[in-house]
């Protein structure tokens, strides 16, 4: 069975003391959850501070970007080395907002991800389509363009160990969450997609996440559908007990499976 991850992606958002503070509320609210994995992805700013305060927990560290170079003059970057450096175990790529405002295609992606695999971080790979995209019911075309681009370069062992979010991007930080039949819909077809480019052992085993407007109210139907591994949270993830709420709901849709 594959474990379920929940994983926070806090965007630009934290100081230093927010961060401590929210680390410390969590980890007194998931103890009754090991069988849910966590991930907390930080600002670069307190990538070290959460790490350090982590330490002997459960919950893993993730970055929310990197570039795929090992160094050099890239004003602004953080390399996979330095990831590594600070203890990441995962690293958030292709998320629509950099796709969005970043103008990251899925050439840039590919190279991010092969750097990833390079230097032992896994990648959380987030796909999904737009809303004209939905609404010209393209999600399929669409999914399928960037997971193929996105995937051209990367090996079988290395699909292995592959993270993808399903986030649709109409539903990312709208409020608007995809249905579980939408949302269980995606998931299967990424999955399926997986399959015919590397097997039908690897689609079983690579978790595909849902993320958009996860909230405590909607996680348990949401993480009950067969091909949801978990979520990528945004904003509910900035309030620990509502992140927690979020683990917890996960825990009970493992019961259901
Ligand atoms: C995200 O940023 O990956 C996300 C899913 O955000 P939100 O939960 O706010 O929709």
């Amino acid at each position: 069975m594959r474990t379920k991850l929940v994983a926070a992606n806090w965007k630009m958002h934290k100081t230093l003391r927010d961060s401590k503070e929210f680390v410390g509320v969590l980890l007194s609210q998931i103890k009754n959850t090991p069988e849910i994995e966590v991930a907390l992805a930080p600002p670069f700013t307190a990538l070290a501070t959460v790490g350090e305060t982590l330490k002997g927990s459960r919950v893993r560290l993730a970055a929310q970007n990197m570039h795929f170079g090992g160094q050099g003059a890239y004003t602004g970057e953080i390399s996979p080395a330095m990831l590594r450096d600070v203890a990441c175990t995962y690293v958030i790529l292709g998320h629509s907002e950099r796709r969005q405002h970043f103008g990251e295609d899925d050439d840039l992606i590919n190279r991010k991800l092969v750097a990833a695999f390079e230097n032992q971080l896994i990648p959380i790979l987030c796909v999904g389509e737009s809303f004209q995209e939905r609404h010209a019911q393209a999600t399929e075309k669409a999914l399928e363009r960037q997971l193929r681009a996105d995937l051209k370069t990367i090996a079988v062992e290395q699909a292995s160990r592959l993270v993808i979010a399903y986030e649709p991007v109409w539903a990312i930080g709208t409020g608007e969450t995809a249905s579980p039949t939408d949302a269980e819909q995606g998931a299967r077809f990424l999955r399926e997609l997986v399959g015919l480019l590397y097997g039908s052992k690897i689609a079983e085993s690579v978790r595909i996440q849902y993320g958009g407007s996860v909230k405590p109210e909607n996680a348990e139907d949401l993480l009950s559908q067969l091909n949801i591994d978990g979520a990528l949270v945004g904003g509910a993830s900035l309030d620990p007990h509502q992140f927690a709420a979020i683990v917890r709901a996960a825990a009970r849709a493992m019961k259901h499976a």
